[in-house]
């Protein structure tokens, strides 16, 4: 519309400029041309006096001149004669209504006057044998319109369509000109204040936003920013390439531009983190549109003909309480998603107290890498006890880290810090061959312990994982099943085509599949009869109330049924006490984990731990009768210095 309504301004404007230049064109032509032509008629006046003199005998008379006169005459040439002193003879036939010429001029050979509408030309001659002179008067008449048509028409009529022509292609072509640069211009601001990738408002143009929203908050209604962290995204774009990251982006945006409508904002902070301004909200809509943002994340994307599901955590910070601008807004909610992370929620709202841990966070981040180099990681050991047999028969290891400022740092901490600055395939790595390296001392020394070691999401998409597993197991020549990965269902269901190929590749090398935390992600059966595993481990926080509520009770029989159909291994873990252990075992459960039975000791520890329960199987000499609640009892001292 805009475009139309400029190039008619344009057409007009260059019909109009080249009408004008034409007409002063032609007005020029037409007064060089009529000023030639003035300029002509001297000469001819004179050509014509010649003729007439020239007819004349060599001393003609006053008489014989005033009778030739009026044969030369014509309607616009009056012949005058001029005695010695410049003064007019009167002709006998009377003068035509010619005005007289200026006397003082006729001193001159030749002049011009204007008089009325008209310009009079004359020029003199003197009468050869005579002393009259001949004086030839010239009336120009103004032709008007039509002299002016005949001087200039044609060329004129040829310069208008020609200017005309020109002058609509000339508007076209500047108006196609000014509309692609128009474009240009719209695209680059497009493009300084959007993300390329999902053209949502980049970072700089949200805070602007923000900042405007602040400022035009007039009655102090909350003012939202809401930040959205998508979690495990570090892992999709390293294992499945950032093309595929690149679209699931792409797709995210979309989504949460489909919750929230004008004049709110959806816009890319950076990385895999959006941000939502809220306006005009009270608190709790805030947290129901938070909720539906995550809520919208929640179905499988389709990328590259993979589902791929990816959660996302929300922290929410509202103006003006946890601060006053775009900045100190936004940098509050991405510290609320730090606390809703670490308290395991999906979305929290900013709490000033969680500014130094979240800075604390950020800071290990840092850290981590040295404490790989610096063997500030240690391996701690927890016992898995075989319910039947009421013998430990393996343990699961567990990563701890000493900082050297911090001192200890739960694994919960860091290594969710390690999976978002991708070291978790550096500790993976390290965590796999000391597990291997101690399975196999311990072999050597006539203990066959199977020993689990955790997996991250982001393990799953490693290539590099299934060889290393192989070359370890060569290495230290362990049997495949004395080693078992714990992977979480969570995980696997990232990219369950690609986690099941995974998984069937370490199945294939012979090593055992152990599903964590079962009971807290998808959760289905159905979908485990599909992949390789061996055993699921029953989520704690199940296992650790199932005697005080009869849910969680109904919920770890179940499992250990359904398990068992499948023909999988039951592991419970969380067991506190010896009720719990002793219920699990009249439930059918195969093995228990838990702080009674042994808390996660080092190494030297667990060794001395696992000894002394040999030592107490040998006196009891009765294994199908061990207790392992009485059996435990004697190790107390060993646990409570373990942890
Ligand atoms: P997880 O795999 O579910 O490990 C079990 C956690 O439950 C351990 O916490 C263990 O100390 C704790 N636990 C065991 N028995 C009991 C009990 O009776 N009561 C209670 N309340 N807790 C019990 P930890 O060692 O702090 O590890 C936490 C999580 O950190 C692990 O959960 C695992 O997901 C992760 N993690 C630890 N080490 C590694 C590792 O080497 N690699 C990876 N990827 N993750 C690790
Ligand atoms: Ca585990």
């Amino acid at each position: 519309m805009a475009a139309n309504r400029q190039r008619n301004r344009l057409l007009v404007g260059f019909l109009a400029g080249s009408l004008l230049v034409i007409a002063l064109f032609s007005a020029i032509a037409y007064t060089s041309a009529r000023d030639y032509h003035w300029h002509q008629i001297p000469h001819l006046l004179q050509d014509h006096s010649q003729q007439l003199l020239a007819t004349l005998p060599e001393r003609p008379t006053l008489e014989q001149i005033q009778k030739l006169l009026p044969e030369y005459e014509t309607a616009h040439d009056a012949l005058l004669l001029l005695d010695a002193e410049g003064r007019v003879v009167p002709s006998p036939q009377g003068s035509q209504s010619l005005p007289p010429v200026p006397s003082e001029q006729l001193s001159q050979p030749e002049g011009q006057f204007q008089q009325d509408d008209a310009r009079y030309i004359w020029v003199t001659r003197a009468i050869p044998g005579t002393p009259y002179r001949l004086v030839t008067l010239h009336r120009a008449i103004d032709g008007g319109l039509a002299e002016f048509v005949r001087y200039v028409g044609v060329p004129m009529g040829f310069a208008t369509l020609l200017g005309v022509w020109a002058a609509v292609w000339g508007a076209l072509i500047v108006g196609s000109l000014f509309e692609r640069l128009d474009r240009q211009r719209y695209q680059l601001q497009h493009q300084a204040a959007h993300d390329p990738l999902t053209d949502l408002p980049n970072r700089d143009t949200l805070g602007h936003a923000i900042d405007a929203a602040i400022q035009t908050t007039t009655d102090r209604r909350p003012l939202a920013v809401c930040l959205v962290d998508l979690q495990a995204f570090k892992e999709i774009n390293d294992s499945l390439g950032h093309t595929c990251g690149d679209e699931l982006l792409r797709q995210v945006a979309s989504r949460l531009r489909s919750v929230v409508h004008a004049p709110d904002a959806v816009g890319r902070f950076y990385g895999n983190k959006f941000a939502v301004l809220l306006q005009q909200q009270d608190a709790s809509t805030v947290e129901d549109i938070g909720e539906r943002l995550l809520g919208v994340l929640e179905p499988a994307f389709t990328v590259d003909d993979r589902s791929l599901f990816i959660r996302g955590t929300l922290g929410i910070a509202f103006h003006p309480q946890h601060a006053e601008d775009a900045a100190g807004l936004l940098q509050r909610a991405e510290t609320a998603t730090f606390q809703a992370r670490s308290g395991n929620r999906p979305l929290a709202v900013y709490q000033e107290t969680d500014n130094d841990a979240a800075a604390r966070r950020l800071g290990l981040a840092n850290d981590l890498r040295n404490a790989l180099h610096d063997e500030q990681l240690n391996l701690y050991y927890q016992s898995k006890l075989d319910l039947r047999t009421g013998r430990v028969i393996g343990a699961e290891a567990l990563a701890r880290w000493i900082h050297p400022e911090h001192g200890f740092i739960p694994p919960d901490q860091f290594v969710d810090i390690a999976e978002r600055t991708g070291l978790i395939k550096q500790l993976t790595a390290w965590v796999l061959q000391t597990t291997v390296r101690r399975a196999a001392e311990c072999r050597a020394h006539g203990r066959s312990l199977k020993f689990s070691a955790n997996l991250s999401a982001i393990n799953l998409h490693d290539e590099e994982l299934v060889p290393m597993v192989a070359r370890l197991l060569e290495e230290h020549r362990l049997p495949p099943p004395q080693l078992v990965l714990e992977v979480t269902e969570t995980a696997m269901m990232l990219d369950p085509d690609h986690a099941r190929e995974q998984l069937n590749r370490l199945d294939a090398l012979g090593v055992h599949i152990s599903i964590d935390d079962f009971g807290t992600g998808y959760s289905s059966l159905g979908h485990l009869r599909q992949l390789p595993v061996d055993e699921i481990k029953i989520d704690k926080s199940f296992v650790m109330d199932m005697n005080a509520n009869e849910d969680d009770a109904s919920i770890v029989r179940a499992t250990i049924g359904l398990a068992h159909d499948l023909n999988l291994q039951v592991v419970a873990e969380g067991v506190e006490d010896a009720d719990i252990l002793n219920n699990l075992r009249a439930m059918g459960c195969d093995i228990a984990q838990g702080y009674h039975i042994a808390r996660p000791l080092p190494e030297a520890d667990f060794i001395a731990f696992v000894q002394c329960c040999e030592t107490e199987n040998g006196a009891k000499a009765d294994p199908d009768g061990a207790d392992p609640s009485t059996q435990l009892a004697g190790l107390t001292a060993i646990q409570a210095a373990g942890d």
